[in-house]
Parts: structure tokens; C-alpha cells; sequence
């Protein structure tokens, strides 16, 4: 399929998104059944994971979401904004962030020490996806969806030059 001006192939379905949802919520709902987290979902690529997987955990939560984007075309730049959109005090807050992608983990780890600074009481991070390259990282998620080679993927939330987050399936670049 041709997404902007690249050749993508189909590579996690609808389908196996959902269980997978479904999996990563029942664990979240099971390890804070007697807290009441903060979600902070990291715009704009966990947009629609979020909003599947905060439903899914069905438990007494807020969410907020915060910006925070290193990324233009296909290649991390390496460059980070700070982050914006925290409106509420994350004083003794149980934050859990969701990200849609850990490629070379720069954004977790700032957004993690950003958090850390402001005095929550626990910081974990669900990812619907790993990439190879982050697994050696020293900030790691507690809850993982799917882990993948290093190549670049759009679809469900996440984007090729603007284009492709509506797409219910996850593709890969040819
Ligand atoms: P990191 O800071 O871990 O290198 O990059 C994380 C961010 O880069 C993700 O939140 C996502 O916005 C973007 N990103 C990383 N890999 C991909 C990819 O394969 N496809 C798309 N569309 N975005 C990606």
C-alpha cells in the first residue's frame, strides 16, 4: 500500500492490535487495582492506543496527555521539545505513560527524569511496541506489546509525513 510517497506492507492486523490491547490492560488493571493512576499519553502517536487501551483497563483513573516529539520523515532527528500539556500537580501520582513506539528511547528517558523532578509517586511505561535498538536502553517499559526489528512502521496512531494514523492495522515500510 502506498502511504504519501513510500510503499508500506501489512505487518500487525486489527485484530492481533486488539488482543494485545486487551492483554496489556488486564495486567495495568490487575497490578493497580487498589491505586488510581494518572495516564499521560505522549501525543500524537499513542493517540488511538490510549484511547483503546484506557477503556480496556475499566479502572477509577484520570488521564492527561502531553507532548513530546523528536521525530520528521522516517529518521529520529535526536532532538527533543519539553514537554507540554501538564496541566494538573503529579505530586504523589501514580503516572503510567503511553507511548506508541520506543525506537532509541530518548523520549521515554526525558520524559521519565521530567517526571521523576516533579515528586510523583511512580512512573511505569506501557508501549504498544519495542524496536530492537531499545531493548538495551536503560529506561524500559513494564508493560511491552509487540517487539520489532528496526524498521519503521505506521498506522494505529502513528504517522509517515502526517499521513497514516487512521489506518486500523500497523504496516512497514517495503
Ligand atoms: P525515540 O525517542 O524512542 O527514538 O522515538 C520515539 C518516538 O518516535 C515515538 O513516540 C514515535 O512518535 C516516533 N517513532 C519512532 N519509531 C517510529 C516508527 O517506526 N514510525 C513512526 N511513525 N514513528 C516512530
Amino acid at each position: 500500500m502506498k502511504i504519501h510517497d513510500l510503499e508500506f506492507e501489512l505487518f500487525i492486523t486489527a485484530a492481533q492490535i486488539h488482543d494485545k490491547v486487551q492483554q496489556l490492560a488486564a495486567q495495568i488493571r490487575q497490578d493497580y487495582q487498589s491505586k488510581t493512576p494518572l495516564f499521560l499519553p505522549i501525543l500524537n502517536g499513542s493517540f488511538i492506543f490510549a484511547a483503546d487501551l484506557i477503556r480496556a483497563v475499566n479502572i477509577p483513573c484520570r488521564v492527561s496527555f502531553v507532548k513530546h516529539s523528536s521525530y520528521t520523515g522516517t529518521l529520529s532527528t535526536g532532538k527533543l521539545k519539553t514537554l507540554i500539556g501538564l496541566s494538573e500537580s503529579l505530586f504523589n501520582q501514580d503516572i503510567i505513560i503511553v507511548e506508541d513506539i520506543m525506537d532509541t528511547g530518548l523520549t521515554l528517558s526525558k520524559v521519565v527524569d521530567e517526571l521523576r523532578s516533579l515528586g510523583t509517586r511512580s512512573v511505569e511505561i506501557v508501549t504498544l511496541i519495542r524496536k530492537e535498538k531499545a531493548r538495551n536502553h536503560a529506561v524500559q517499559p513494564r508493560y511491552v506489546g509487540f517487539d520489532m526489528d528496526d524498521e519503521f512502521v505506521v498506522g494505529y496512531g502513528l504517522d509517515y509525513e502526517g499521513f497514516g494514523r487512521n489506518l486500523p492495522d500497523i504496516y512497514r515500510k517495503n
